[in-house]
């Protein structure tokens, strides 16, 4: 079904293929076209190449690999379900499926070749229905490797952390996961709120991987709980994967040591902890990344609490009168308290559509009440004669290229407020024995491997090199498990491939499917000469995915229909509901619903099954391959002895699978 035109309006504006040029009114004879080529002596070779969307996924997910298992054209080995099979080809890269297909803000969509004919492919819905769908039917991760009696100190139970201990515990590894919190999750738990990471989600998640055996050791802050030696006498490798949970405050006259201006981090991680219940009246929150939208949200959920004149007269309070404020201190005055919605104001030094945080939460968080002033700066905190904040002055500003904004003079304003939340940034909190790690800003320095700069056996992942998104300290997770498996191995740390992902690995599939090659026996050859009937190679076929990334100019994106992306159907919530609502707003796909998603993936660089190159060889050269010996990549063969080099089959071929390459 084709898009209909009042969807695309917005995305066609961005369009840059197109199948007319402007004036055109006839249909143009791209077959004919085609037909008339030449010929070469060039003949098809299959060659694989990584998708654009794999290579913007900071985990590295094999992406084109696990929606090409959804729509059905890779089939999964007997006795595994298709649901199953696809899980188990994400989670090679990413431990945690259900959780970023709800909250990454997607950069692979962003890369998705299918822009360039519509619209990208819902990536992040199909993840999120993949890690559902696992969670509902209790599918595992991979098992253990074989015990190496190596042992790893974890220091920090986030998504670094986690993953980390997941890819460490396949190779064998033991490991012991500390975190100074009662529960693991890191900012998944501590940081992001509720309804955006339902919890249960996430605890499903996490016991997965503990469920492989990874140890914990909860409520334990190490440098002053445990020291450093201890770890290092303990363990064979210590991995800090600590995060940045202290937040940075403005940088404005009267910040410092002022009640009520608090941290994004310091505010959601008491919220999250249920010990933050509403909040004052007026609420300013500075900022314009993901932290400020949370804190905004959380601050139009909980709204503000009074005590009325009925409560007065019912409860005879004695330290209270008539609309005195409870804020945001005692939950029993809080529950007792009448709650209105808190006004809350979100300001950013960049306009609304250059702001950090991803769109649909800045469109959620204007419809839920949240005024979003944008391109302004702070300028001074004020305050009454008891110290307190009651307002922020903030001016007109303009950003340089560094991100450095000046004042615009003479635009000057107040915003009155009773709390004001600095969400401009996180640093590592590593005083209390860790002083030693700090490269002075607040980071651990980490060479390419992850590697401490000038600590043997120390290594590092996540926000504490430098503040991202969950999906970055996963894929920091999975290369530091693989550095700290060379340092066990005591092997040099090789450099790590341009295109630094999990690909589709064509001898893998061989091999699961029992069509694998023969080994290579030299002295059994009669002829080395010729290799086209030998069964000890792969023929005809060329594995450029750690290298090459294939751009839309490399497919024939004609072949391609326009059609509608299927979009998760979102609760929205008006201002006027926002009170007290904590509940998903996101509501996941059906299992059509994913199936129809994923078949608008074109498969950039691998082959799709589509036949184009069999229907059109003029010479018949190009050939299904017989089932019993077909699987994903090896679909068809070209008959040499027939094929002239026309190159229609590279033509015509959507994915770009195909380069005439043989004969050089
Ligand atoms: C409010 C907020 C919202 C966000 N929203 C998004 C989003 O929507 N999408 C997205 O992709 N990213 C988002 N991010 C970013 C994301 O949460 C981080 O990039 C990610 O959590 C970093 O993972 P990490 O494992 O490095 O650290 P963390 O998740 O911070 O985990 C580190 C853990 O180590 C513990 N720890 C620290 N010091 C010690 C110590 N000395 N001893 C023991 N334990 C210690 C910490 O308490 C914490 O539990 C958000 C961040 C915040 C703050
Ligand atoms: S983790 Fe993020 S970038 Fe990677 S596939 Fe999922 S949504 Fe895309
Ligand atoms: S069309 Fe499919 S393979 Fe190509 S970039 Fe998009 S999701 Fe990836």
């Amino acid at each position: 079904m084709a898009t209909p035109a009042e969807k695309i309006t917005q995305k066609s504006k961005g369009l840059t293929f197109r199948r007319y040029k402007e004036g055109d009114h006839k249909p143009q004879g791209w077959k004919e076209s085609i037909f008339q080529a030449s010929w070469s002596h060039k003949c098809p070779t299959y060659v694989h190449r990584t998708p654009p969307c794999q290579g913007s996924c900071p985990s590295g997910e094999d992406i084109r690999g696990w929606l090409g298992i959804v729509r059905g054209m890779e089939k999964p080995p007997a006795g595994t379900t298709w649901q199953e099979y696809a899980f188990q080809r994400l989670t090679n890269a990413n431990p945690l499926p259900a959780i970023m297909g709800r909250v990454c803000p997607a950069p692979c969509q962003k890369g998705c070749n299918r822009n360039t004919v519509d619209d990208f492919v819902g990536i992040n819905a199909v993840e999120q229905f993949i890690g559902d769908t696992a969670l509902k039917n209790g599918y595992k991760l991979a098992p253990p490797g074989p015990d190496t009696g190596k042992k790893v100190a974890i220091i920090g139970g986030g998504p670094a952390g986690l993953s980390a201990a997941y890819q460490l515990r396949r190779k064998g590894h033991a490991c012991v996961i500390f975190d100074d919190h009662e529960k693991l999750g890191g900012m998944m738990l501590y940081g992001i709120p509720g309804y955006r990471v339902p919890r249960d989600t996430l605890q499903g998640e996490i016991q997965r991987i503990l469920d492989l055996g990874v140890e914990t050791r909860l409520n334990t802050r190490v440098g002053r709980d445990v020291s450093v030696e201890q770890l290092e006498k303990e363990f064979d490798a210590v991995l800090w994967a600590l995060g940045c949970k202290k937040g940075r405050g403005l940088p404005v006259p009267g910040w410092e040591n002022t009640p009520n201006c608090i941290s994004g981090v310091d505010f959601l991680s008491e919220f999250n902890q249920q010990r933050k219940h509403a909040v004052p009246k007026r609420v300013i929150v500075v900022g314009g990344g993901d932290t400020s939208i949370d804190v905004a949200s959380v601050a139009r959920r909980l709204g503000y609490s009074f005590i009325s004149e009925d409560q007065v007269k019912n409860f005879g309070h004695d330290n209270v009168s008539e609309g005195s404020e409870i804020g945001y201190v005692a939950h029993d005055a809080a529950v007792l308290g009448v709650r209105e919605g808190a006004q809350v104001t979100l300001t950013s030094l960049f306009p609304i559509d250059q702001m950090t945080a991803a769109e649909h939460e800045i469109q959620d968080a204007m419809r839920e009440g949240v005024d979003i002033q944008a391109g302004v700066m702070p300028v001074e905190i004020l305050k009454n004669n008891q110290g307190l904040a009651t307002g922020l002055k903030m001016c007109k500003c303009t950003v340089d290229k560094k991100g450095i904004p000046s004042p615009i003079a003479g635009t000057e304003y107040v915003i009155e407020a009773d709390m004001i939340v600095s969400a401009i940034g996180q640093f590592g909190d590593l005083g209390e024995g860790l002083d030693a790690l700090n490269n002075g800003r607040g980071f651990i320095d980490s060479d390419p491997f992850y590697q401490v700069k000038g600590r043997k056996g120390h290594f590092v992942a996540g926000d504490i090199i430098r503040p991202h998104l969950l999906t970055t300290a996963i894929g920091h997770g999975a290369v530091v498990a693989n550095t700290i498996d060379r340092y066990f191995q005591q092997s040099e740390q090789v450099k790590r491939p341009k295109v630094d992902v999990h690909h589709f690995n064509l001898l893998a599939k061989l091999h699961e499917a029992e069509l694998a090659p023969e080994e290579f026996v030299a002295e059994a050859l009669e002829d080395l000469r010729g290799t086209h009937a030998a069964k000890f190679a792969v023929h005809n076929y060329e594995d450029r995915a750690a290298f090459e990334i294939i751009s839309p100019q490399g497919l024939f994106l004609g072949h391609f229909n326009q059609v509608a992306r299927n979009l998760r159907q979102e609760i929205h919530i008006s201002a006027d509901e926002v009170l007290g609502h904590f509940s998903e707003r996101m509501i996941g796909l059906t299992d059509e619903g994913a199936i129809t998603e994923a078949k608008r993936c074109m498969s950039c660089g691998l082959c799709f099954e589509c036949d184009n190159c069999v229907v059109f060889c003029p010479q018949e050269a190009v050939k299904r391959t017989p089932k019993k010996e077909a699987t994903t990549g090896r679909y068809v063969y070209t008959e040499y002895s027939r094929c002239i080099g026309c190159h229609i089959c590279a033509d015509v071929c959507p994915t770009g699978y195909i380069s005439m390459g043989l004969g050089e």
